[in-house]
């Protein structure tokens, strides 16, 4: 039986940090803020694995009080939500997800965000798909206060 989840993640943008998606560094004036590395994709992704597994989100397994995770990389949040399919005898079908952001332009990363999101969870560069959009200029993310990205997640499940 497949299962399917879906997450949702925003980031506000600040000077003084280094913007990642999907894992990849991207060239820009201002990055996102958060306790890790604020990986919007990565965590909407993760989300999206735990949901389709009935779990805890993020927040559960990795709290933003927990000194252990502060300036973590969150492909070590993509491998924990893996292995909590894993554990669950199930096995991820596919990935699908959205980033929405006015700027920069995110086409040049995208195959880079699907190998290193592919690699983190473990399964084929192909069952992995990643788009971005702009938000038409429209709202805080138009105004470029924060990047979002909304993902869903298909795992099989013996039961
Ligand atoms: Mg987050």
């Amino acid at each position: 039986m497949n299962h399917v989840g879906i997450g949702y993640d925003v980031h506000r943008l600040v000077e003084g940090r280094k913007l990642y998606l999907g894992g990849v560094e991207i060239p820009h004036p201002r990055g996102l803020d958060g306790h890790s590395d604020a990986d919007v994709l990565m965590h909407a992704i993760c989300d999206a694995v735990f949901g389709a597994v009935g779990e805890g989100d993020i927040g559960h397994f990795f709290p933003n009080t927990d000194p252990r995770w502060r300036g973590a990389r969150s492909k070590v949040f993509l491998q924990e939500a893996a292995r909590q399919v894993t554990f669950r005898d199930g096995k991820i079908v596919n990935i699908d997800a959205t980033i929405i952001a006015q700027e920069p332009k995110l086409a040049p990363y995208i195959a880079s965000m699907k190998e290193n999101i592919a690699v983190a969870l473990g399964i084929n560069v192909r069952r992995v798909g990643i788009k971005a959009t702009t938000n038409e200029l429209l709202g805080f993310i138009g105004r470029s206060e924060g990047i979002a990205a909304m993902a869903v997640a298909s795992v099989e499940r013996t039961g």
